[in-house]
């Protein structure tokens, strides 16, 4: 694990937090069978609020942020988005996947798609939107990561730093009002680490609400206005970075940051 820190200066005063809620759990509880994976999940996200998610491998935090977009079920409790109830009913599931994006550790690019494709694929299909339309969408997102000449190729031909960027521009070409990373940086080289970072900062700055699971700590300082502690499918701890990091209260946040800063 690194402390990637930019070299440019972050605009934390750009990042407002509004008063309306994006994202409401509610005394959430999530099974693997009889696997307890996560436990009396309480949490809200308000609008433009940037919370990085960290803790130990296995701990639950992809299952976490997975739930939110649906992709996985939860058992008991409630998870609002944007004040639309995540259940079963297939509606309210469209409805708030069409205003979360997501973002991987594997980057998921379609291999046969050209990046252009990969980014107007959803916008096309799902959303309807003319072609042209769609492709001048794509390219605007993927002038902001900084990548717009390699529209024309294909994903294997790209570093992974640039495909981890056109996977956030594919993302963002959906118009999410709520960007979720789980470990965005993890699979890449040192060098790359960075590029993918600096995207996510200008997502913040643009008041982007953001839910990171990320060990860059460094980042975590930098961007995240609440830093959240899991441990064994449990928030163990929150707190803002400073406090965070300076001030850790529980023993097992303690021994989680000794082990990684
Ligand atoms: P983290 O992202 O913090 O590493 P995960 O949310 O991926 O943790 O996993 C939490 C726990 O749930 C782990 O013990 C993992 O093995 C288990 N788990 C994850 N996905 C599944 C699944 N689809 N079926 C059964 N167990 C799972
Ligand atoms: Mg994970």
């Amino acid at each position: 694990m690194s402390d990637t820190t930019t070299e440019r200066e972050v605009n934390r005063d750009a990042m407002k937090v509004s008063d309306e809620v994006a994202i409401s759990i509610t005394d959430m509880n999530k099974w693997f069978g009889t696997f307890h994976v996560l436990r009396d999940i309480n949490l809200t996200v308000n609008r433009g609020e940037r919370i990085v998610v960290c803790g130990p491998s296995g701990s639950g935090k992809s299952t976490l942020i997975r739930c939110i977009n649906r992709l996985e079920e939860h058992q008991a409790g409630t998870i609002l988005v944007d004040g639309t109830e995540l259940s079963s009913d297939l509606k309210n599931i469209d409805k708030i996947r069409s205003e979360v994006g997501m973002c991987f550790q594997h980057f998921n690019l379609f291999p046969h798609l050209t990046i252009l494709e990969n980014c107007t694929l959803a916008p096309i299909w799902v959303r309807k939107t003319p072609k042209k339309e769609a492709e001048e969408t794509a390219m605007h997102f993927l002038r902001k990561v900084k990548i717009p000449e390699q529209a024309d190729k294909y994903p294997g031909q790209l570093s992974g730093g640039q495909q981890q960027r056109v996977a956030i521009a594919r993302s963002l070409c959906m118009r999410p009002r709520i960007m979720l990373f789980d470990e965005p940086t993890s699979a890449l080289d040192p060098e790359m680490i960075k590029e993918v970072l600096d995207t996510m900062i200008e997502l913040a700055e643009e008041g982007m609400t953001m839910i990171c699971v990320t060990h860059e700590m460094g980042f975590a300082r930098q961007v995240a206005n609440r830093v959240i502690f899991m441990d064994a499918g449990q928030i163990v701890e929150e707190n803002e970075p400073e406090a965070f990091f300076n001030n850790p209260q529980s023993e097992r946040t303690q021994l989680f940051l000794s082990q990684i800063l």
